[in-house]
């Protein structure tokens, strides 16, 4: 049995108390929220801090306030449970609803925190593995180790970004609010994301994530499609977020953001203007989902091969205009495999 390694528990009250005390114990400290994504890892020794500085207390941080009409205010602190079932946020922001209810299980959305999500840790085959087990293959360079196993002339970490929210609120535009030792800080959640396994979060080690704003709905429809091996419960290895904006039929802007195929979520800037003054017919969404698969570069360091992944990028963002534009959509949802998708698997295909 995994046992967690000694830590100090720290369970501050207020969000500057929080920041000081990660401030103090610098490398040392991590901040934790649900714990869902952190002590696992703690466990395998993916990650051993000293301290951890427990955001559960403090309040503010679970609240959600405003409304669809001027923009939400979404606490970092609040469960995935209870973003999934607002009811303003599932009637306004209906794709952040179903990303946060196809995550993981019932029982880890309720401890499991929006803020947790967005910050959770990048996975790969060869790091998400017992402690015994890295140390067989003799580590890699995210923990422990010098070279990456997947790409071992790279110099960089490959690890990918499998957050089911972080796409959706890219996609929405929402902004995150950092709050630090140096102050605080609004920004797009686009910038907060870099494209790098290790450093995947452009945030101080003692800054602390407290809320998400989600701007006024404005005409914005948005939703969100992830492939997983398990219909019941698994991390996405392809997630697919797309928000468009609609009047009279035609589309005036639109985000599409790609979720587990890098490091960081992947816009596809290209697909989404190939929408922008058109009708979202049958033709007009297969040239975009077409283009989005593009910048798609999955790596052979998750679940399911990477050409699938690759080819399925395209599958699920036609689906998931087809699904905006309110035409018939082929296909699960939410995304348990059918048996040709299984047989899709077994069957190689060459790029
Ligand atoms: C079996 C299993 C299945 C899972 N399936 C999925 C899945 O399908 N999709 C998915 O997206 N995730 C999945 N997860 C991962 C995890 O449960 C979720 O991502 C969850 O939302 C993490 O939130 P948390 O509050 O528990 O984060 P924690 O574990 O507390 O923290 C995760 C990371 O975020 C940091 N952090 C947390 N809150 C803040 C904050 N406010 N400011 C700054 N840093 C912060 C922590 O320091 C840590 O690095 C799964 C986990 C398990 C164990
Ligand atoms: S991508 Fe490479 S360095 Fe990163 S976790 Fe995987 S094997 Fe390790």
């Amino acid at each position: 049995m995994m046992r967690l390694p000694p830590f100090t528990y720290l369970a501050p009250r207020g969000v500057e108390e929080a920041v000081g005390q990660l401030g103090d114990h610098g490398r040392e400290a991590m901040a934790v929220a649900g714990g869902t994504d952190l002590y696992p890892n703690m466990k395998r020794l993916q990650m051993a801090p000293r301290v951890l500085v427990g955001l559960r207390g403090i309040r503010e941080l679970g609240e959600i306030r405003g409304s669809a009409r001027d923009g939400l205010i979404v606490g970092a602190g609040a469960t995935l449970t209870r973003v999934a079932e607002h009811p303003e946020i599932a009637r306004a922001y209906p794709a952040l609803a179903r990303a946060a209810g196809v995550v993981s299980t019932p029982q880890l959305r309720n401890m499991g925190t929006l803020g947790g999500n967005v910050c959770v840790d990048t996975r790969c085959n060869y790091y998400n593995q017992s402690y015994e087990w890295r140390r067989a293959i003799g580590f890699c360079m995210k923990k422990d180790g010098d070279i990456c196993l997947v790409a071992p002339g790279s110099p960089r970490c490959w690890a990918v970004s499998s957050s089911d929210t972080a796409p959706v609120l890219w996609a929405l535009g929402a902004e995150a609010t950092l709050v630090g030792r140096a102050g605080e800080r609004r920004i797009p959640v686009s910038r907060l994301f870099q494209d790098d396994g290790i450093e995947y979060l452009a945030k101080a080690p003692d800054e602390i994530l407290t809320a998400l704003a989600l701007p006024p709905v404005d005409g914005w429809r948005a939703t969100y499609w992830k492939l997983r091996r398990r219909g019941a419960f698994d991390f996405p290895v392809l997630g697919v977020a797309v928000a468009a904006r609609i009047e009279g039929g035609v589309c005036r802007e639109a985000r599409i953001v790609l979720g587990a195929v890098a490091s960081t979520p992947r816009e596809a800037p290209d697909a989404a203007r190939a929408l922008v003054g058109q009708r979202l017919d049958a033709e007009v969404i297969g040239r975009a989902a077409e283009a989005a698969a593009r910048p798609a570069k999955p790596l052979d360091n998750t679940d399911l091969v990477y050409h699938y992944r690759k080819r399925m990028t395209r599958v699920y963002v036609e689906r998931a205009l087809r699904e905006l534009a309110g035409l018939p959509v082929d296909g699960l949802w939410p995304s348990g495999m059918s048996g040709r998708a299984i047989d899709d698997i077994r069957t190689p295909h060459p790029e």
